[in-house]
């Protein structure tokens, strides 16, 4: 058995399953399709800030802010409107007891593919399971320079309260749609 720290699961008991129910390929290893180890140790000098492990990469993808969506695009070398509908999916958060939406890459599932239709909102479930974000190469980010907002703000050794918040970066997006009405 693996002496590796892990830090959460979601299922008490790993299945041999995929999220539409259908058997893993032969040899795929027998476990739930989003589950990553995560976390290797040592953990990493929090001086040093972010060292490029990708773990928030492999976790649970960042949210973009108004306005970047067509940054990453014109850098994927994509229009914008295809960007979204092959790479991004809509999650949504409640500010002020309003729900907003927001754009974040989709997660992989562990045959590398969508975890969820892209371009569609996500349910809860999806929120919850780990996944590879679709810009992680292995190595780094493929859209680095024009990677989200939470991305850019999130460093895994630093303290909690330099993340950008999911409620800070919906209003960012409630605050954009209010302007562009106006
Ligand atoms: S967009 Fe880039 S920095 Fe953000 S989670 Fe994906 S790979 Fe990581």
């Amino acid at each position: 058995m693996s002496d590796r720290p892990t830090r959460l699961r979601i299922f008490g008991k790993e299945e041999a399953t995929t999220r539409a129910g259908e058997p893993p390929p032969a040899g795929a290893p027998a476990e739930n399709p989003y589950w990553l180890d995560e976390e290797p140790a040592p953990h990493p000098d929090p001086a040093k800030g972010c060292v490029r492990r990708g773990l928030c990469c492999r976790s649970s993808p960042g949210w973009f802010a108004p306005g970047e969506v067509e940054q990453a695009a014109e850098l994927a070398g994509l229009t914008p409107d295809a960007f979204v509908r092959s790479r991004l999916v809509v999650d949504e958060v409640e500010v002020d007891g309003e729900r907003v939406f927001a754009f974040a890459p989709v997660k992989l599932d562990r045959l590398g593919r969508p975890a969820w239709p892209t371009g569609s909102r996500v349910d809860a479930l999806y929120r919850m399971l780990r996944g590879v974000c679709v810009f992680f190469d292995g190595g780094g980010c493929r859209i680095y320079a024009a990677r989200p907002f939470e991305c850019r703000a999130y460093v895994c050794t630093g303290p909690s309260r330099d993340d950008a918040s999911h409620e800070a970066i919906g209003r960012l997006w409630r605050d954009h749609a209010g302007a562009e009405r106006q």
